[in-house]
């Protein structure tokens, strides 16, 4: 079993109607411990990949991933536009070339955009950001295909430890991002970015099957 960029294609459009459809739960999330622009920032943003005519006419995986990274950095404004943007531009470096990929392509893709993240946001794993989802989904990803799972079981692995990572966020004190700012206030509230992250591999879940 393998995924192309048809698969992909779909994956960006579902994001675009994924977001769209949790504006709201984002932006009240945005809302307690940030700037509450975080369901508009991801609706726009995927939105904008989705009608994006080099997403649409991409000739294969990386250039539809690369496309897709180019939107969101330019067109999302806050910490989320160039962080996802640097997950998907750091994925479709993983991609180079491969016009089909398999559980250990998919697994190569997750960690190649969750490293990015790290890289770019320098926040670690407890600092309640997206990492606090992505992290776990990528070690969950990684035991799921040491076992021998297919794509499917290795994303159903990865959707249960994000949600997982992104309830662990509610207690969490913020150490990065507008959230910090908030020091001890920002405890007791679920991360938008970890649940915007748990949504992406939902997402991915979703139609790499
Ligand atoms: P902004 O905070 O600029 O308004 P958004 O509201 O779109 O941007 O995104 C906020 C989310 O971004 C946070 O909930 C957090 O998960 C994530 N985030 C912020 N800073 C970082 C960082 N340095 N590394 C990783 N994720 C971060
Ligand atoms: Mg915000």
């Amino acid at each position: 079993m393998s995924a192309g960029k048809a698969e992909f294609l779909a994956w960006i459009e579902g994001l675009a109607r994924v977001y769209a459809e949790n504006r709201e739960r984002l932006t009240e999330l945005d809302a307690a411990i940030g700037d509450a622009d975080h369901g508009v920032n991801m609706e726009r943003g995927f939105g904008a990949a989705a009608a994006s005519p080099e997403v649409q006419n991409a000739s294969g995986i990386q250039s539809l991933l690369q496309a897709a990274a180019r939107v969101l950095i330019s067109q999302v404004g806050g910490a989320s536009g160039p962080l996802y943007g640097t997950f998907f531009l750091r994925a479709s470096a993983a991609c180079a070339a491969r016009a089909e990929l398999d559980a250990a392509g998919v697994v190569e893709l997750f960690r190649a955009g969750t490293e990015g993240v790290r890289q770019r946001g320098k926040a670690e794993p407890g600092d309640k950001t997206m990492l606090d989802a992505l992290h776990p989904a990528l070690a969950a990803m990684e035991r799921a295909l040491a076992g021998g799972g297919e794509i499917e079981a290795v994303l159903a692995a990865g959707v249960a430890a994000a949600e997982e990572g992104m309830l662990s966020t509610i207690p969490m004190q913020a150490r990065k991002g507008r959230a910090s700012y908030l020091g001890p206030r920002s405890a007791g509230h679920q991360d938008p970015g970890a649940t915007s992250a748990w949504l992406l591999i939902r997402a991915a879940a979703d139609v790499l099957r």
